[in-house]
C-alpha cells in the first residue's frame, strides 16, 4: 500500500538524527512538526533510557517545540508497561541510572537489591563494576532479564558510547543466559503502548527516523508507514545494502510534505 500523507493522523518521530543533531534543531523541523500537528498528533520516541521523560520534554521545549509529557515515549515507558502487563507485582532489580530508578519508582515498580523476580537492563551511564557483578550474579542464578532497548552504541559528541546491546554481549559471556525480551524500537511492545495510549490506527500512522534497524524495522513490526531521513546514521549506500526498506526516503524532515 502506498503512503498517502494526507491520511496520516499520527506522526511518530525519532529524535536524535531526525529532529535534532548534536543538540541543534534540524532546519525545517519546526515547520514540518507544525504541519503534522495541523493534521493529527506528533509524538517523539527514544530508545535512550539514561535520561528521564521529563529531561526529553525539557530538551524538546528548549528547542521551541512546545511538547507535553504525553507527546514523548521512551524505552523506559515500554519497559514499565511490559512489567505491569506481564510481570505484575514483580520485585525488580534495575541496572540503570539514578534518573531511570526515579522513573521506575515513580511508576510504582518495586525496586529491590536482593532476591529480584526479574532484572531490567537500561542504558547505565553511571555504572560501577559492582553493578555489573550483581546483575550477572542474579542472571547466572536464573533471574530472567529484559533489555530496555537493543542499541549497541549511542551517538555522543562526535563519537559513541557503548549502549545496552554491548552490555548484553558482556552478560551473555559471563552468564550464558539469553534475555527474555528486548524492548524499545524495533520491538512491537513500544507500539502496543502507543496504541493503548493514543488509539492511533496503524494505517494512519507514519514513523520517521534515521536508523533502519530500529526506526524503520519498528514501523514494519507495528504495521505503520515509514520514512527514513538521511540526516543521521544512515546514508544511501547503507540503505541500498539493507533488506529493510522504508516507504519514503527523505534527505531530512524538512522534505516530508515536499515529496
Ligand atoms: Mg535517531
Amino acid at each position: 500500500m502506498k503512503c498517502d500523507l494526507q491520511k496520516i493522523r499520527c506522526f511518530l518521530l525519532d529524535m536524535d538524527g531526525t529532529v535534532y543533531l548534536s543538540g541543534k534543531l534540524l532546519a525545517g523541523a519546526k515547520d514540518t512538526i507544525a504541519r503534522m500537528r495541523a493534521q493529527g498528533r506528533a509524538v517523539f520516541l527514544t530508545n535512550n533510557t539514561s535520561r528521564s521523560k521529563d529531561d526529553y520534554v525539557a530538551r524538546l521545549n528548549g528547542l521551541g517545540l512546545d511538547v507535553a509529557r504525553e507527546d514523548v515515549f521512551t524505552a523506559a515507558d515500554a519497559a514499565i508497561n511490559y512489567l505491569r502487563a506481564r510481570k505484575g507485582g514483580s520485585r525488580v532489580y534495575l541496572f540503570g541510572t539514578e534518573s531511570l530508578h526515579k522513573e521506575f519508582a515513580g511508576a510504582g515498580i518495586e525496586l529491590v537489591k536482593e532476591r529480584p523476580d526479574v532484572a531490567v537492563v537500561g542504558f547505565h551511564t553511571e555504572l560501577v563494576f559492582e553493578d555489573l557483578a550483581v546483575l550477572c550474579n542474579f542472571i547466572r542464578e536464573g533471574v530472567p532479564y529484559i533489555l530496555t532497548h537493543p542499541d549497541k552504541n549511542c551517538p555522543h559528541e562526535g563519537g559513541y558510547l557503548p549502549d545496552v546491546g554491548s552490555i548484553l554481549s558482556l552478560i551473555r559471556t559471563s552468564t550464558e543466559k539469553e534475555p527474555e525480551a528486548v524492548l524499545g524500537k524495533p520491538c512491537a511492545v513500544m507500539g502496543e503502548l502507543i496504541s493503548a495510549t493514543l488509539h492511533n490506527r496503524p494505517e494512519e500512522t507514519l514513523m520517521m527516523g534515521d536508523r533502519l534497524e530500529t526506526d524503520i524495522a519498528f514501523a514494519k513490526n507495528c504495521g505503520y508507514f515509514s520514512a527514513l531521513v538521511l540526516s543521521g546514521a544512515t546514508d544511501r549506500a547503507r540503505l541500498e545494502r539493507s533488506e529493510i526498506q522504508p516507504d519514503l526516503v527523505l534527505n531530512s524532515i524538512a522534505d516530508l510534505f515536499e515529496v
